[in-house]
């Protein structure tokens, strides 16, 4: 902080002064206006949710925080030093995987080859290869579709 003189004490109640605060204000204002909003649906209201939008356009409630591509899946460890905070997430995981591990040894013949076909089905792959593959799929379904009408026409 910058010290306190006189002339500084008296610059701060001018009319300067608080001119430049509230230009700062609406400058701030302005920025946080025009960032980009998260588009999530809200499960209270079922509105946008409109939060403040990180890189991947979702707020850090709708998995603005969840990485792109191949690291979406993997556990994001804290930046911070707070041993108990640390403690606490390693517990929650080490808690996840028993109960994973209980739920494998309980599942019949049946449930575990789905479970398995689920997880071949939805193995981790990056954005720009499920977009292609969606686009692929979207190609042969229209292809199929207009030699569908194709042969009615005939
Ligand atoms: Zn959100």
């Amino acid at each position: 902080m910058k010290e306190e003189t006189p002339a500084r004490r008296r610059y701060q109640q001018s009319v300067a002064f608080r001119q430049n605060q509230q230009l700062g204000l609406e400058k701030a204002w302005a920025v946080f206006k025009a960032a980009p909003r998260c588009g999530a649906t809200k499960r209270s209201t079922g509105e946008p949710c409109r939060g403040y939008a990180l890189k991947n356009g979702r707020c850090r409630h709708h998995g603005g925080r969840t990485p792109k591509g191949q690291e979406w899946h993997k556990i994001q460890w804290s930046p911070s030093k707070d041993a108990n905070k640390l403690n606490r997430k390693s517990l929650d995981i080490a808690r996840r995987e028993r109960r994973r591990n209980k739920k494998q040894l309980t599942r019949t013949p049946e449930e575990l080859a789905a479970y398995e076909a689920w997880k071949a089905a939805h193995r981790a792959t990056s954005t720009t290869a499920r977009a292609r593959a969606r686009q692929d799929r979207d190609a042969h379904e229209s292809i199929l579709r207009l030699c569908a009408e194709e042969f009615e026409n005939d």
